[in-house]
């Protein structure tokens, strides 16, 4: 331990244990002083003190980490699961694609249903459905509609976007599309969902 002399101010190394425990009159080698010094042991409150805030520290900092750690996982999973997340929240997306964190439909889940196509002379009027196979909402996609002749020739293409921008896991959502095309009865007609980056 420390003592100071309170004349002097020089300062001591003593060893505590030579020290009564209810502290007792010590004099100054340097200027002869005497004054009564108290061990920090009986003095409580100043040993006690020091030896808490380390550990009070440690496990504070401890839980920091923790919390880190889930923030981190969190954080994770916000990006990686981005796109299940705003067919849930679609308010987020505008927020994603300022961080530049693109979401795009999950196509790989989407298919056309249902596709019919009713001529009349030059009209091409054509119509279906957008089926969510995941088990989770999703995100519509845009459709390109690609009306060729037989031999391969595409003599029309057009994006239609289906009824509902989500779409409730298993769900569908229709679609109509009316084209002017000549000889229509004989054309070929495909659609195709399209991962276009979505922006609201
Ligand atoms: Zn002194």
């Amino acid at each position: 331990m420390l003592l100071t002399c309170p004349s002097c101010e020089t300062i001591f190394r003593v060893d505590s244990q030579n020290l009564n425990a209810d502290g007792q009159t010590v004099r100054c080698s340097v200027c002869s002083h005497l004054w009564f010094a108290v061990p920090p042991r009986s003095a409580g409150i100043s040993l006690k003190k020091p030896k808490r805030v380390p550990t009070r520290g440690s496990k504070g900092l401890r839980v920091l980490l923790v919390l880190l750690l889930l923030l981190g996982a969190l954080v994770g999973g916000v990006v990686h699961q981005r796109v299940v997340l705003t067919a849930y929240l679609p308010g987020l997306v505008p927020g994603y694609d300022l961080l530049g964190m693109t979401i795009r439909a999950n196509i790989d889940k989407l298919e056309v249903i249902n596709l019919k196509a009713a001529h009349t002379g030059d009209t091409l009027r054509l119509s279906g459905s957008l089926q969510n196979n995941s088990e989770f909402d999703t995100h519509a996609a845009d459709l390109l509609v690609t009306v060729a002749t037989t031999d391969g020739t595409i003599i029309n293409e057009q994006m239609v976007m289906p009824d509902d921008r989500i779409i409730k896991a298993g769900g569908s959502t229709p679609f109509f599309l009316q084209l002017n095309v000549e000889k229509s009865a004989e054309a070929v007609v495909t659609v195709v969902p399209i991962a276009k980056r979505i922006t609201r």
